[in-house]
């Protein structure tokens, strides 16, 4: 290819969609992934695998705010985190794009008018769909809204086809595992594989773009990337796409690199505001064995804890359980666990504190993510409570709940980090994606979302993605 229009780095839930709207619309789009294409054999079903082994996982230690080692629980590959989400996807309701200052959320630059466009299209593309609650589970749901209505069940919008409930391993393996045959809706089967043939794409693997490159003396004006193999690359447009843990990272070199940080209009908030939900698996622990399969299929809401959900995970048994619990844990114990317990996802939108933010090691030092959650006690209060209350409400209805915090490794949901906004001495990235104070740099994951949600982020980013590349589609001026 010759030059591209637009270089897009990183292809998950992001990249893949800004990639795909611009290649439709006829533009020229070189996209540069980190990682290689992961393999289509059922080895990503496979739990010792995916969950002992961590073959496929990310395995570069990063340092907590008080230099703590800790391995984050990225993924490199194409498709990015799409491969192994459990693909509940979900919308952010109207007043979660509006400010709430005494919950520490930021404002969007606009309404979820804007994005609602955008939501319709990708919803399409991802043939997101409702399931039925299997048995045991709507059984359960009644039982724990028959204790207290306030608890109120919706069915879970999933990016699942129908004929996942034919093939058990897949049925059994979505929620943290990448399919094997496209059952799962992700980034790579339902954007890239759809641009792949075309003339005007062009997908190069094993590419970690490690700098931006600039016009003579115009650091602020970008002209391509620079990978670690010692390639570059240029264009008109570079996307920065590589995830909420590394965009701003790749920012934050060049500022520094360059002597830019000085004059930068918010130098100080490249990687603040960094989010990733309060998220803690509870299981539910009954008396007798379960036999539903999909499971994934629930979401409760409580106006109790209006910025926090209940889901339900995926299939649990012996294996799963015992991935998790320590190796001296006989087998039987944790078979004897698994085959009784049923997974839920308590989630709590994270308020923003410029504090919490991600700090670029520079090319020898090591990444580090300070997060705190003392910094933002509403979020940690609700998530608190959400947990006492509902596993309270399993116990009603038969179930002794055990929970554990994710914690820092659980970066399934990374956000934040280049928030967009309306003002550049608050946020990094102007409605349009465009970053403040640089010519031709743009942001297309969810590094950008100014507010976390209650619920899953992956639908919210692809929409932005999408929109993103329509605006980089028309004329630019
Ligand atoms: C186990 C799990 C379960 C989840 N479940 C859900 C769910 O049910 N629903 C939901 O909505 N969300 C879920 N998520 C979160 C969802 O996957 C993410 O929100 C989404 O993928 C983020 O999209 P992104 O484009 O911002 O980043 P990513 O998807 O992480 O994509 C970033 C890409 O950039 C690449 N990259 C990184 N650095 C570089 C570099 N320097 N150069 C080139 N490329 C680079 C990466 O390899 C990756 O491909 C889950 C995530 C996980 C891990």
């Amino acid at each position: 290819m010759s030059e591209p229009d637009v270089i897009v780095v990183g292809s998950g839930a992001g990249g893949a969609s800004v990639a795909h709207r611009l290649v439709k619309a006829g533009r020229r789009v070189l996209l540069l992934e980190k990682g290689g294409e992961l393999p289509r054999d059922g080895s990503t079903l496979d739990v010792k695998t995916v969950f002992q082994s961590g073959r496929f996982k990310n395995q570069e230690p990063w340092l907590d705010g008080a230099k703590k080692e800790f391995v984050p629980g990225e993924f490199y590959n194409v498709g990015g985190k799409t491969k192994w989400y459990g693909a509940a996807l979900l919308r952010f309701a109207p007043h979660e794009f509006e400010a709430e200052p005494t919950y520490q959320a930021l404002a969007w630059p606009f309404g979820h008018d804007e994005l609602a466009p955008y939501y319709d299209e990708v919803e399409d593309l991802l043939h997101v769909n409702r399931f039925e609650n299997e048995p045991e589970l709507q059984t359960l749901i009644d039982k724990v809204v028959a204790h207290d209505a306030s608890w109120r069940p919706e069915p879970l919008p999933l990016g699942l086809k129908r004929e996942i409930l034919n093939d058990p391993n897949e049925a059994k393996h979505f929620d943290g595992f990448a399919s094997a045959c496209g059952y799962k809706s992700d980034a790579e089967w339902n954007l890239i594989d759809l641009i792949r043939g075309d003339s005007s794409f062009t997908l190069l693997m094993e590419k970690t773009v490690v700098g931006l490159t600039h016009a003579l003396d115009a650091p602020a004006q970008i002209t391509g990337v620079r990978c670690a193999d010692g390639s570059s690359y240029t264009a008109p447009v570079v996307v920065l796409a590589a995830g909420a843990m590394s965009s701003p990272r790749i920012l934050q070199d060049h500022l520094q690199a360059t002597g830019l940080e000085a004059s930068f209009p918010s130098a100080s908030l490249v990687g603040a505001n960094f989010r990733f939900h309060l998220n803690t698996a509870i299981l539910g622990l009954s008396p007798f064995h379960r036999h539903d399969v999909l499971r994934k299929t629930a979401i409760f809401f409580n106006e109790h804890f209006p910025h926090s959900t209940i889901q339900c995970l995926g299939w649990m048994d012996g294996d799963l359980v015992g991935a998790q619990l320590p190796a001296a844990v006989p087998k039987f114990v944790s078979n004897a666990i698994g085959s009784r317990a049923v997974g839920f996802f308590a989630t709590t939108e994270d308020g923003s504190s410029v504090a919490n933010r991600i700090v670029s090691g520079g090319v020898d030092g090591r990444p580090m993510l300070d997060y705190d959650l003392d910094r933002i006690a509403p979020s940690r209060d609700e998530h608190h409570a959400l947990i006492h209350a509902f596993e309270r409400a399993l116990l009603r209805a038969g179930l002794l709940g055990v929970d554990r915090y994710a914690g820092l490794a659980g970066t399934a949901h990374a956000v934040g980090s280049l928030v967009t906004g309306n003002d550049p001495q608050s946020s990094v990235v102007d409605a349009s994606g465009k970053v403040y104070g640089m010519t031709n740099l743009y942001v297309g994951d969810g590094s950008v979302l100014p507010r976390t949600s209650r619920v899953n982020p992956s639908l919210t980013i692809y929409a932005w993605g999408l929109r993103l590349g329509d605006h980089l589609a028309r004329p630019q001026q």
